[in-house]
């Protein structure tokens, strides 16, 4: 993608690139130009943010739409997700410091004397009238800045969880929460397990969790990303929570906290159990206790397709396959904290012109919100097959291959993924 700035095209590769947006990222009042739309005098504004040593550019608060489909920069409108409630509120960018705050509505650190609920992992937060992020709302998040909501038919067979897991700490790198600190410095994405390098790996681990052995009067927690391989019950009435790429590692969760899990993720716990090939991903904070052993206190669960796309239903999974099938071009919505029976959009395909939202709506939920444009809505209530879909825009290639269905061949690497979140 094409930059400028004054009127002067941008070079950013290389370490004379990262020297360029070096000198913009000190003086945040000026904004290069995202040249991707031709109708944007002087380009779609950015701003540069710092992230750990390097400078990316990243787009404007709320000007996602401004870019145009095939532009790393360009989302979707906020509305079509259940984004748009949260944008300045309980998320807001700060072009000027390069950071993005985020308010949560779970504790990271344990008072004694005083107990946090479970409920709060996924309900409403709202705190003196101020939206906070549940733990599922804030995976939603960091799930959509990873890039790993878009989907290219070049993306088959490239992601694993070390991708994944990489992905999802660049973009938790710009993220601030509670008392100005650095989500990163809360945040624990176990890496790839190795048994030939697992001594590594746990000591590698043990610096990461350094925070959880202050001996402060407050539990201090972390927050923990990573798949489920199983919940299953531990000896002397505890429950343990096994995740995979933490094989020496278990979580034990107290009875209320899996019986929660159970109640409030039960269509997520069943679509792992149907759908062999998905992933079931958690996000819990969690301590040491004295003698060392992981416990968790708070947890949100999520499932994701074999392409690590989250989805919600058997519906929304049929059509993410379908897409597939069809090689099409899209980004995924997600729900964040809007409730089942409020409709967000499912998919939004990129490969039309201009993008279509896609609806999957059922007898229980309220319409869908009349927008300008094209929609394509599968009632899921009244048609049992699945709605032709618009045909992609003439001049993007229709599928010819249908993708094997081989796990081996689909996961043997994943170094890199093409569709990018909104870094240069
Ligand atoms: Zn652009």
């Amino acid at each position: 993608m094409m930059y400028s700035l004054d009127g002067q095209t941008l070079d950013l590769r290389g370490e004379a690139g990262q020297q360029v947006l070096a000198d913009i990222h000190r003086d945040p009042s000026r904004r290069p130009g995202c040249l991707c739309n031709p109708s944007e005098d002087g380009g779609v504004p950015m701003y540069v943010a710092r992230i750990g040593d390097r400078y990316y550019l990243k787009r404007m608060p709320g000007s996602g739409p401004e870019h145009t489909p095939d532009c790393g920069s360009w989302s979707p409108p906020a509305e079509l997700s259940g984004l748009a409630p949260l944008l300045g509120t309980a998320i807001r960018d700060n072009p000027d410091t390069g950071t993005t705050r985020l308010g949560l509505g779970f504790a990271l650190t344990r008072h004694p004397g005083r107990d946090t609920s479970t409920d709060s992992a996924d309900r409403e937060n709202t705190d003196g009238g101020q939206t906070r992020l549940s733990l599922r709302s804030l995976l939603h998040y960091l799930w959509e800045e990873s890039g790993l909501t878009r989907w290219t038919p070049a993306l088959a067979g490239k992601r694993n969880w070390g991708m994944v897991r990489s992905r999802i700490q660049r973009a938790a790198d710009d993220k601030i929460i509670i008392n100005r600190k650095p989500l990163t410095e809360y945040l624990y994405l176990p890496e790839t397990f190795s048994s030939t390098h697992k001594p590594e790996i746990a000591a590698r681990r043990a610096v990461a969790l350094q925070r959880l052995t202050d001996t402060s009067a407050n539990t201090k927690l972390m927050l923990l990303i990573g798949e489920v391989k199983d919940l299953r019950p531990a000896r002397f009435g505890r429950n343990a929570v096994i995740v995979k790429h933490l094989p020496d590692f278990p979580i034990l969760a107290d009875e209320t906290l899996a019986t929660h899990l159970h109640t409030r993720f039960s269509t997520e716990f069943t679509l792992r159990q149907a759908i062999c090939d998905s992933h079931l991903i958690l996000a819990g904070t969690f301590s040491l206790s004295s003698a060392g052993v992981a416990v968790a206190h708070e947890a949100a669960l999520m499932t994701v397709t074999r392409d690590w796309i989250p989805f919600d239903t058997t519906s929304d999974h049929a059509l993410l396959g379908t897409l597939d099938q069809q090689r099409r071009r899209y980004v995924k919505s997600l729900r964040y904290l809007v409730p089942a029976a409020e409709p967000v959009a499912c998919v939004i395909l990129t490969d039309t012109d201009p993008p279509t939202p896609c609806y999957l709506i059922d007898d229980q939920q309220n319409q869908v919100p009349e927008v300008q444009g094209p929609q394509w809505i599968w009632n899921t209530s009244t048609d049992i097959c699945m709605p032709p879909l618009p045909p992609p825009a003439s001049g993007i290639p229709r599928p010819t291959v249908i993708r094997a269905n081989s796990s081996v061949a689909r996961h043997r690497d994943a170094s890199c993924d093409t569709a990018g979140p909104e870094y240069a």
